[in-house]
């Protein structure tokens, strides 16, 4: 608990005086974020960081695998899609931003099997991905695998997104945009998702 007490200090000392006026600014007026991001909770991919982001800017929704699922208005607890309501319908963001990434564990856990630990809930969440992404042939190299995911399940939550009216709708006014990127932890690099697969952003 010492490591967060101290980053809590710091951020009153250091960070406060300089942002405050931003943060009264933000409780005065309210949020208007424009971007809303979907992102892995992996600690490791912070959207935030990643699109040097300050506060007020991003409205984030973080869950494994950064997945969305589909429209399901059927009273159960929908948590990101809940997110993706209010940023759409209440604080009409202009665009949404799917942020995958190499090296994640909600992607293994569709190549390898989720933790034994862990399937009350990862296991049901992953196999709504899986079922909906086509496999690849047995032979198939671990690696490759992991990569086909990675992609698919970016490529999956963007169709997902279009399976909400509200977001269809906004998105065929030309009130709102949808982009899947994915950043790799090792390299530090984000690619953006185009038809072809992933281009890096320079
Ligand atoms: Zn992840």
């Amino acid at each position: 608990m010492k490591i967060l007490l101290d980053g809590y200090r710091r951020f009153r000392k250091e960070v406060w005086p300089a942002e405050h006026g931003r943060y009264e600014q933000l409780a005065r007026w309210g949020q208007h974020p424009q971007t809303l991001v979907v992102a892995c909770s992996d600690s490791r991919v912070d959207p935030q960081t990643v699109f040097g982001a300050v506060p007020g800017e991003l409205f984030v929704a973080r869950n494994i695998g950064g997945l969305i699922p589909p429209y399901q208005p059927d009273g159960h607890y929908h948590g990101t899609s809940a997110v993706l309501e209010y940023g759409v319908r209440v604080l009409k963001v202009a665009r949404i931003v799917v942020l995958g990434h190499a090296q994640c564990g909600g992607v293994r856990a569709m190549v390898e099997g989720s933790p034994a630990e862990a399937r009350d809930f990862v296991d049901p969440w992953m196999q709504m991905a899986k079922d909906a992404i086509p496999g690849l042939p047995e032979n198939t190299s671990h690696d490759d695998l992991l990569a086909h995911y990675e992609t698919e399940i970016v490529r999956l939550s963007l169709v997902h997104l279009k399976t909400f009216p509200w977001i269809a709708e906004a998105v065929e006014a030309g009130q709102l945009d949808l982009l899947g990127f994915r950043f790799d932890i090792h390299t530090g690099v984000l690619d953006e998702l185009h038809e072809e697969g992933f281009v890096p952003i320079t």
